[in-house]
């Protein structure tokens, strides 16, 4: 397939807009990026894609997202108003995991993903949560995520909240999922170890955890920490020691381990972070909407450390949650300075796309020979010059993902002109508001 006639925005080391650029693709790779003209010549039989003057860009990647969430949305929760984090776990996110049966897991990746498609979302990091429904639910988004043509790490969220057997099965479902993820050989199914959050697993589990994936071979985990006042004070009541000193002490840290949120951390448990070169990740709606506190992402980018954008379950446009993270800064720091729109365009194209690479073992976030053919064409028409230096700012102030008219992965068409033709997308939505309904009946009974 050949893409012609796009502002082609290359990203990568060679970072260039090539006007009236086209790009040829082969199966799931990218092969040329040329003008037009060069590659329509070059390349008279192949069959065409017409971006019409559309701005061409890699697709964008969710570094951290529930898609169990889903239901969440408009959910009725008894009582008075959530007073702190603990109590929005205990309160909302445990008893609705516990609601889900295998439907309402399959209903709940559906939805999401059909956002990013239409949000220009082609990769994403899922965190999992099924209580209830644990064996085989990392295979059920697995099937979503292959029906749906995305690309998704997947974990399942290992926590002692609801018992030693609730646990267990937590810690086989990673290992099942992550030895099928390797022998599935499927380029855009990966896994990974999940957690839940330090606050919720004892020291005895997290080692079981760590012998666990020691012994099929697997490196990194995918964790909550420090998200809030609650997680640290619970650390150092219990273990005397910092949340993430604990984490490193229990050897959770490293190269290949995502850490979610770290807000609520000191100068040496982020120099931590940063010497074990863990990932660690920003989803600054989430936390607003949680009140859980602002992470100090400005210090921990002018450390060189390896920042990346999450979404934590709110919706799949990535374009919206950098708006927040570059308006958030600034207000938290009253500095108009702090959070430019370009370093954080190179967090969401740049450190996303490296650590989707090391999932995926393929070239990310960049259109060039040989990447992943992960291509988003984006229907914005400038109302001021678009260049190379100042299209940070036209993102912050003039995209957001219904823009996105064409989604591409993996060298197929998901969406065009707004339409994903493999997607009963009307039939779905109706289907997931009677499971929900349905989940919500059993969320009330679930309540504690
Ligand atoms: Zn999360």
């Amino acid at each position: 397939m050949l893409i012609t006639n796009g502002r082609v925005l290359t990203f990568g080391a060679k970072h260039q807009i090539i006007e009236d650029g086209g790009i040829l693709i082969q199966e799931d790779k990218i092969i040329e990026v040329a003008p037009s003209h060069v590659l329509e010549a070059r390349y008279p039989q192949e069959e065409r894609l017409n971006a019409q003057g559309m701005l061409v860009m890699p697709g964008t990647i969710v570094a951290h997202t529930h898609f169990y969430g889903t239901f969440a949305r408009g959910m009725y929760i008894p009582g008075p108003p959530m007073k702190d984090f603990p109590e929005i776990l205990q309160r909302l996110w445990w008893p609705l995991d516990r609601a889900l049966d295998e439907e309402g897991v399959r209903y709940s990746a559906l939805v999401p993903i059909i956002d990013a498609i239409r949000y220009g979302a082609t990769t994403l990091i899922d965190h999992h949560a099924s209580n209830r429904f644990i064996d085989g639910s990392l295979d059920v988004i697995a099937e979503v995520v292959e029906e749906t043509g995305v690309r998704a790490a997947l974990c399942y969220e290992v926590s002692d909240r609801d018992g030693p057997d609730v646990a267990l099965a937590g810690i086989q479902e990673n290992v099942r999922f992550i030895k099928k993820a390797r022998e599935m050989n499927n380029s855009r199914i990966a896994a990974t170890f999940g957690l839940h959050a330090a606050l919720t697993l004892s020291d005895e589990t997290l080692d079981r955890c760590v012998a666990e994936a020691e012994a099929i071979g697997h490196r990194g985990f995918h964790i909550h920490a420090a998200e809030g006042p609650a997680d640290r004070e619970h650390s150092l009541a219990v273990y005397g020691i910092p949340t993430i000193d604990r984490l490193a002490q229990r050897g959770i840290l490293g190269p290949e381990t995502i850490v979610a949120h770290a807000i609520d951390i000191d100068a040496w448990e982020m120099a931590t972070l940063r010497e074990t070169e863990t990932w660690v990740s920003h989803q600054p709606r989430s936390n607003m909407n949680n009140g859980v506190g602002v992470a100090d992402i400005p210090t921990m980018l002018r450390g060189g450390m390896k920042v990346v954008l999450g979404n934590d379950g709110f919706s799949n446009d990535v374009f919206e949650e950098m708006r927040v993270a570059y308006l958030l800064h600034k207000a938290e720091r009253r500095d108009p300075r702090v959070m430019p729109a370009d370093q954080l365009l190179q967090i969401v194209m740049s450190n996303n796309a490296a650590l989707a690479q090391q999932f995926f073992g393929q070239t990310m976030g960049r259109l060039e020979p040989g990447a992943a053919a992960d291509i988003i064409l984006v229907d914005y028409d400038p109302p001021t010059p678009l260049t190379i230096d100042n299209f940070p700012w036209h993102i912050i102030f003039g995209f957001d993902g219904r823009k996105v008219d064409t989604t591409i992965v993996a060298g197929r068409i998901l969406m065009r002109h707004g339409h994903i033709p493999h997607l009963d997308t009307e039939r779905i939505y109706a289907r997931s508001r009677e499971i929900a309904s349905d989940t919500w009946k059993r969320y009330l009974t679930l309540l504690t």
